[in-house]
């Protein structure tokens, strides 16, 4: 019948050109990755798919009144065909509205621009605006021949290419968000982030360099005494105003010496190309008062003096033996501010035969530490985000020396190092952690994995891997609950044959995490060669992670490029609900903390294990209760749909494929799924259809362009659908239909849970039945 009729034929075409241009847009939107190239793409496509003479994208830009063109196509406009800018009506673009204009020659409205316009023959316009976010950034627009060209379907699918143009500057956004927030972490590796300096990494590696030179080189650390009172007084907020005065003062009163901060309380300076006798240790030392007095003025924080109180530790470095060595000789010496005190600094060289002794007397205690049984491990629960339920602990060593009461490994580990016995004191780590973890297994219900801490040392000196091996052989227990922590530091030291040593781990079933991460060099190209399978996101970035946005923007560029690499994230030091649920929402998969557990000697947490304890789940989310699963074949419905939810208090799942929706049933907990009738890999019907059979809680409702009723009735009829809905959809209503549908399931689920907990009631022997059983148990 169209066939007879030319002007129906002529808009059936029309709109299917139009059509075209949209589609085109959408793929030029998945494709691009800068906001320029995407814009110069959509005005070619206005212009070759859509048939208009010429289309555009402007900016508005502070203080003006008409966007700046920024890319365009076809006939060559100067000034964009909108506005009224000078006139007394205020242009709608301004405002948010769509701006048309039938007839330039008649309407005022585009005073400016009409008379070129008429010139190039272009008669009518739309100008549509374009958001980020939900601010007005631009307007995207399209001129053609006749007056009175556009009709309201022609406007209707404008105004879609602009929300789709809108929304991928939004996730054009998001993506250089993304990429500065990777680029902080490289920062981070090396810099402190709160005043700047280089951080301990670096200064190391400058220190280096220098001594490369083979220059004489004299380091000085200054401890703040007043660090830790002003963190007590005025909170960690306090404790930055103090670093940064004091950073300031240092760089500004020694420009020739280098500056770092190597810890909360303490800077380093070194001095280069000093002459190498006693003059050196002069220019040292006048460098340490030089030091005390930039800092002795009195620090003001909220309106009170404070006095950093610094000390000054020295050691020289002759341009031979490891310099971090001197480093390390230096803050030893910043540590004797007692009993020396007077000059204000120190040279780590009196203190020699001091410190030698003490490290003598510690070193004798712990050899016999080992063979007297002194060492013990401690456990600290690794709980699921998602389920709630303990997985696994961390193994974390004590000594339990004679006389003095449980020592940190904070302090003993160093030497251990030191002193080689590291590599006997890790062997036993591993063999109790690998019997514990064995035996837990008859008190848990999933299967529980352990953690043990691997030390530098230990690569260096040993075979780590056959040690591994030979506790899993003695407790018999099963690799994959076997689970290796390391620093990056570990990987540094010799990359590729850790690596080698990793994979060969993991192909025995043995798992591996990157320990503290975000504190050491953590760059991103390093990551993707690691073969790690969990990283832990260390507990400096978790501690202010709800209040710092450094922290949390660093976490969440974390978890996302974790998943990205196909790992887990593990954060450690959760000690709030509010970090807990931050953390959540990032999507991190586990958690370990004080807001759970501290670490447990070995009994204590087996009766943890005993009674079933686990996390309570968080309510505290409304925002995420609702889910809402949508699966259409097209990209544009799809995004169509996500739009008419966007401000609803609802998660959207979207997919264009059957197969992955059944993938994203079994992950989240979906209450509500909206399906096309019309996918070439499956009916609509017959995919709502396994989806009852699969997830019988779930409310269905098919979404059809084609009302093939007599499918869609026998569904319904089966029960496999709850509403079907005929496109296009009226945007209110399908959010009333949803609503509807999701009160539907939250009711099926209350009734489910009364009915558990009733037969429960009648027969207690019996486990309640269904996913949704408690997992409490009784204590
Ligand atoms: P780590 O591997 O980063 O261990 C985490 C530390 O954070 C533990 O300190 C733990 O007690 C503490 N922690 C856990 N949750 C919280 C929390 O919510 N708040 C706070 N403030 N702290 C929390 P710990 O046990 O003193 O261990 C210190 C370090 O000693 C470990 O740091 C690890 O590097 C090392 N270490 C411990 N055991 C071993 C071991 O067997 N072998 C080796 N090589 N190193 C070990
Ligand atoms: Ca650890
Ligand atoms: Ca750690």
């Amino acid at each position: 019948m169209m066939a007879d009729d030319p002007s129906a034929l002529r808009e059936l075409e029309h709109l299917n050109r139009l059509y075209a241009m949209l589609s085109g847009i959408n793929r030029a939107i998945v494709r691009s990755d800068d906001a320029q190239s995407l814009f110069t793409e959509a005005c070619r496509l206005s212009v070759e798919e859509g048939g208009f003479a010429a289309a555009w994208v402007g900016l508005f830009e502070p203080g003006e009144c008409q966007p700046r063109v920024v890319a365009r196509a076809g006939v060559s406009v100067p000034a964009p065909l909108c506005g009224s800018c000078g006139e007394a009506v205020p242009c709608p673009l301004r405002a948010g509205q769509p701006c048309r204009i039938d007839d330039l020659a008649t309407d005022l409205r585009a005073a400016g621009s009409h008379d070129v316009a008429l010139d190039a023959v272009l008669r009518a316009s739309v100008a549509l605006p374009l958001r980020n976010g939900g601010e007005l950034v631009g307007a995207f627009g399209v001129a053609t021949g006749p007056a009175q060209a556009f009709s309201e379907a022609d406007l209707r699918l404008l105004e879609e290419v602009a929300a789709d143009l809108s929304f991928a500057l939004a996730a054009l956004h998001r993506e250089q968000v993304r990429i500065a927030d990777q680029s902080r972490i490289e920062f981070l590796a090396y810099y402190d982030a709160h005043t700047g300096l280089p951080n301990r990494a670096l200064c190391e590696r400058r220190l280096r360099e220098a001594t490369a030179r083979g220059e004489h080189l004299a380091v000085l650390v200054v401890e703040l005494g007043v660090f830790h009172d002003a963190a007590r007084l005025f909170g960690p907020g306090g404790a930055v105003l103090i670093a940064r005065e004091a950073a300031r003062r240092l760089e500004a009163g020694l420009p020739q010496a280098g500056v770092a901060r190597i810890a909360e309380n303490a800077f380093a300076l070194w001095l280069t190309g000093l002459p190498a006798d006693e003059a050196e240790r002069e220019t040292a030392a006048a460098t340490a008062l030089r030091i005390g007095e930039l800092l002795a003025p009195a620090l003001r924080i909220e309106g009170q003096d404070l006095y950093a109180a610094p000390f000054v530790g020295i050691a020289l470095h002759a341009g031979d033996g490891a310099v971090e060595e001197t480093l390390r000789e230096a803050v030893v010496a910043a540590g004797r501010r007692h009993g020396t005190a007077a000059a204000g600094y120190c040279f780590y060289a009196n203190e020699m035969a001091n410190s030698s002794l003490r490290r003598f007397d510690l070193d004798a205690a712990l050899r016999r530490a080992l063979d007297h049984g002194e060492f013990l491990l401690y456990y600290q629960p690794q709980v699921d985000l998602a389920s709630g339920e303990v997985t696994g602990a961390e193994a974390l060593l004590r000594w339990n020396r004679p006389g003095v009461g449980l020592v940190s490994p904070l302090e003993f580990i160093p030497v251990l190092e030191g002193n080689g016995l590291i590599g006997a004191v890790g062997e036993w780590v591993l063999d109790e952690a690998c019997r514990s973890c064995r035996d837990w297994q008859e008190l848990g219900a999933a299967p529980l994995r352990v953690g043990v801490n691997l030390s530098a040392r230990q690569f260096r000196d040993g075979d780590v891997g056959a040690a591994a091996r030979r506790a899993l052989g003695r407790s018999g227990l099963n690799p994959r609950l076997l689970e290796l922590e390391l620093t990056e530091s570990i990987v540094l030291q010799d990359a590729d044959s850790v690596i080698r040593c990793l994979r060969e781990l993991r192909g025995e079933g043995i798992g591996t995490t990157l320990d503290d991460f975000g504190t050491g060099y953590s760059s991103l190209s390093y990551l993707q060669r690691l073969p790690v399978d969990r990283i832990k996101i260390d507990r400096s970035f978790v501690t202010d992670l709800t209040s710092n946005p450094n922290s949390s923007a660093i976490a969440r560029a974390v978890v996302g490029m974790t998943h990205s690499l196909g790992m887990t994230a593990i954060a450690e030091g959760v000690e709030t609900e509010g970090q807990l649920s931050y953390l959540r929402r990032l999507g991190c998969e586990a958690m370990q903390g004080y807001l759970f557990s501290p670490p447990l000697p070995g009994e204590a947490f087996r009766t943890l294990l005993r009674d079933g304890r686990r996390m309570a789940r968080s309510d505290a989310d409304p925002a995420w209760d609702r889910t809402l699963l949508l699966v259409d074949d097209e990209p544009n419905v799809i995004n169509a749909l996500s739009r008419v939810f966007r401000r609803a208090r609802v998660r959207v799942l979207a997919t264009t494929d059957p197969r992955e929706a059944f993938e994203l049933l079994a992950r989240h907990p979906v209450g509500v799924v909206v399906s096309d009738q019309r996918m070439p890999s499956m009916s609509g019907t017959e995919f709502l259809r396994r989806v009852k059979a699969l997830h019988p809680d779930t409310v269905r409702i098919v979404l059809s362009g084609y009302t093939e009723l007599g499918a869609v009735i026998e569904a319904v009829n089966h029960g496999a659908i709850y509403k079907f809905l005929t496109k296009p959809w009226e945007d209110e209503a399908l959010r009333a239909i949803v609503d509807e549908a999701f009160g539907l399931f939250e009711l099926a689920q209350q009734n489910r849970v009364l009915t558990e907990r009733l037969a429960a009631l009648l027969d207690p022997a019996l486990p309640p039945p269904g996913r949704h059983a408690a997992v409490q148990r009784p204590h």
